[in-house]
């Protein structure tokens, strides 16, 4: 689900040299995250609680909260990046 407007401020994507992707603006968000490239410092609450939110629903059981609460940001986004590319695989037929 797309986050609230402003919660992640625009972000460059990481994918290619270039900046040209597919991704969509929270991927953009979590990926610079997970790149150490993040240039706005420490993710807020606010941000922590949406992306545990969305791992917690997208992993189907394999993200818990309890676990995600504790964890550096780094390991938050990439979490919720495996959980969203794992909703895709499990939720598509071809
Ligand atoms: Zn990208």
């Amino acid at each position: 689900m797309p986050a609230p407007v402003g919660l992640f401020p625009d972000s460059p994507c990481v994918c290619t040299p270039w900046g040209e992707c597919a991704c969509g603006h929270e991927e953009r968000a979590l990926r610079n995250i997970t790149n150490r490239s993040w240039p706005h410092g420490p993710m807020t609450p606010e941000q922590r609680e949406w992306c545990i939110g969305e791992a917690v629903w997208a992993g189907e059981g394999s993200c818990r909260r309890e676990d995600m609460e504790t964890m550096p940001d780094r390991d938050i986004a990439a979490d919720t990046l495996h959980a969203w590319s794992d909703w895709v695989k499990s939720n598509t037929d071809f």
